[in-house]
């Protein structure tokens, strides 16, 4: 049988020191995931559940891209953020079984147009429109876990123009990745493909026509966009 029209392209990223690359699925990013201040050791019964909201895997963009500054908003944010692929599905995945399941990691950005996810979390209506845009997720080559082992501390931050605008520690999550994955696959069958935006630390702000921004997260890897003028 004849597709009807062409088949849509499947997103990939490239897998660091590999001639292969990764199919990107779905993405499913965890809302407000970083504390303000150094976690206190131990349980914490006040912290709320993680929640998630997605961008399509076509907003997917290389490293050293030039990206289109995006339209409508006024007010582009940054959000850097740990990328965690997923190379084996699953639902109801325990936690301590939860890393069995990550294929690698990348740095990525949650670019948001922050002016119209304001708006949208005003009315009670979805977030998409401010985060599911075209181009609204940056991402490096995944390093293996094979290769790198599971990060789960190790500084994360973003510079604008060489400036440093977000700085955190990826042992400053509120819910850790074995903890996110665990918790999502309640809620939906992860598939191998899926990527998890891990959260953004605090400091996020504008980005401007022009701008270079540059993410890093300790022994995960290096993301260099800069905005068109
Ligand atoms: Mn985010």
């Amino acid at each position: 049988m004849d597709y009807a029209i062409d088949f849509p392209k499947t997103p990939v990223l490239p897998v660091a020191e590999s001639n292969k690359t990764f199919p990107v699925g779905r993405i499913y990013c965890v809302g407000r995931n970083y504390a303000e201040h150094a976690r206190e050791m131990g349980h914490d019964p006040d912290r709320e559940p993680p929640f998630f909201f997605m961008k399509p895997a076509d907003a997917i963009v290389q490293n050293n891209a030039t990206i289109p500054y995006p339209q409508v908003t006024k007010d582009l944010h940054h959000e850097i953020e740990m990328i965690v692929a997923i190379g084996k599905g699953g639902a109801d995945i325990p936690v301590e079984k939860a890393l069995d399941h990550v294929f690698g990691y990348g740095v990525g950005l949650d670019m948001t147009r922050r002016d119209i996810q304001g708006e949208a979390k005003k009315m009670g209506r979805p977030w998409e429109m401010g985060k599911a845009f075209d181009n609204s997720a940056p991402c490096t080559a995944l390093n293996p876990a094979a290769m790198i082992g599971h990060p789960a501390k190790g500084a994360i931050w973003v510079k604008v123009n060489g400036e440093v605008k977000q700085k955190g520690d990826l042992a400053d999550m509120i819910w850790n990745v074995p903890e996110m994955i665990s918790y999502l696959s309640k809620l939906i069958t992860l598939q191998p493909g899926d990527v998890i935006m891990s959260g953004t630390p605090a400091g996020v702000g504008p980005v401007k026509r022009g701008d270079k921004l540059e993410g890093h997260v300790d022994g995960v890897g290096d993301l260099t966009v800069t905005y068109a003028k």
